[in-house]
C-alpha cells in the first residue's frame, strides 16, 4: 500500500493569502502546504480521502487519472470544496463513487445541488454515487475499511484504518473503545495544528501523547499551521519514530 500527503496544511493553507509570517515566506517546498487529503493505493486501486479546494492541483501532482472513490471524513470546507473538479475523472469513468455518512452527503447536496439533482442537469455537470456509511466497516475495492470514531470540537468526524494504515484528521477527541481500533498499526496519521492548545485539534503535545498511546510502529503529523514553525526546526524536536509530513511526501505500508 503506498500513501501519498496531497495536502498537509490547516484550513488557509501555507502560505496563507498576504502573510509575512517567516513560514509562509519560507523558500523550504516541505513548507508550503495545500489543505489536507492523501491517497491511498494499493493492488489496483485508488482513494481518495477528502476533496478539498486544492483537489485539482493536487491531482496534478500526483499525476492521478482514474480514481475508485472519495472517503469523506467531515464536510467542513477546506475537505471538500474541491469537489466540482471531479469533473475530468467523471467524464473519463462515468459517476464517480463518495463514500461519506448521511449527515455529511446532507451538507454535500446543499452546497453542490447541481452535483445530487437528477433532473435536467446543466451538460458538463458530474454525477455521484453515493455510498452511506456509518461507524462500522465499509467495503472499498478488495478491502475493508474500518471508520474511527472521533469528535472536532463538537463535531463528529471520521478517521480511518486501511489494514496497517490509519488516517486521523481534525480530531480533539477520541474515546478509549474507538482507540481500540487502532491496535498493531505499521503507520499513524494524526492532525497537529501547533503547539499552542487549540479547541478543535490536537496540538502537537497532544498529538504526540496520542500515538504513545496507540504505539504505532511509525507516526506522522498532518493538517499544520504556520504557527507551528519550520518543518525542519520542528522534525528536529520529535521522537525517533514520529514525521511532520509534508506535501508530496510517499510512504509504503508493509502489508
Ligand atoms: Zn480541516
Amino acid at each position: 500500500m503506498t500513501i501519498t500527503f496531497l495536502g498537509t496544511g490547516t484550513s488557509q493553507g501555507i502560505p496563507i493569502i498576504g502573510s509575512e509570517h517567516p513560514v509562509c515566506l519560507s523558500k523550504n517546498p516541505k513548507d508550503k502546504r495545500l489543505r489536507v487529503s492523501i491517497l491511498v493505493e494499493w493492488d489496483d486501486y485508488t482513494f481518495v480521502v477528502d476533496c478539498g479546494p486544492d483537489f485539482r492541483q493536487q491531482m496534478l501532482n500526483a499525476k492521478v487519472n482514474r480514481i475508485d472513490g472519495i472517503i469523506f471524513t467531515h464536510e467542513h470546507a477546506d475537505h471538500t470544496m474541491g469537489l466540482d473538479d471531479i469533473r475530468p475523472f467523471f467524464f473519463r469513468q462515468g459517476d464517480i463513487p463518495l463514500y461519506a455518512n448521511k449527515r455529511v452527503f446532507k451538507a454535500l447536496e446543499k452546497r453542490f445541488d447541481y452535483i445530487f439533482t437528477s433532473e435536467k442537469k446543466y451538460p458538463g455537470v458530474p454525477s455521484v454515487i453515493k455510498h452511506e456509511i456509518s461507524n462500522s466497516a465499509f467495503r472499498a475495492g478488495n478491502l475493508d475499511v474500518l471508520p474511527i470514531d472521533g469528535l472536532h470540537y463538537k463535531l463528529q468526524v471520521f478517521g480511518f484504518r486501511f489494514s496497517d494504515f490509519a488516517y486521523l484528521t481534525d480530531m480533539k477527541t477520541v474515546s478509549k473503545k474507538e482507540m481500540k481500533k487502532l491496535n498493531n498499526l505499521e503507520v499513524l496519521v494524526v492532525n497537529a495544528l501547533r503547539e499552542e492548545p487549540h479547541i478543535s485539534h490536537f496540538n502537537l503535545e497532544e498529538a504526540l501523547e496520542f500515538i504513545a498511546e496507540v504505539k504505532p510502529k511509525r507516526a506522522y503529523l498532518t493538517h499544520i499551521s504556520h504557527h507551528m514553525g519550520f518543518h525542519d526546526d520542528v522534525q528536529q524536536k520529535l521522537p525517533k519514530n514520529v514525521f511532520l509530513a509534508y506535501d508530496n511526501l510517499q510512504i509504503k505500508i508493509q502489508e
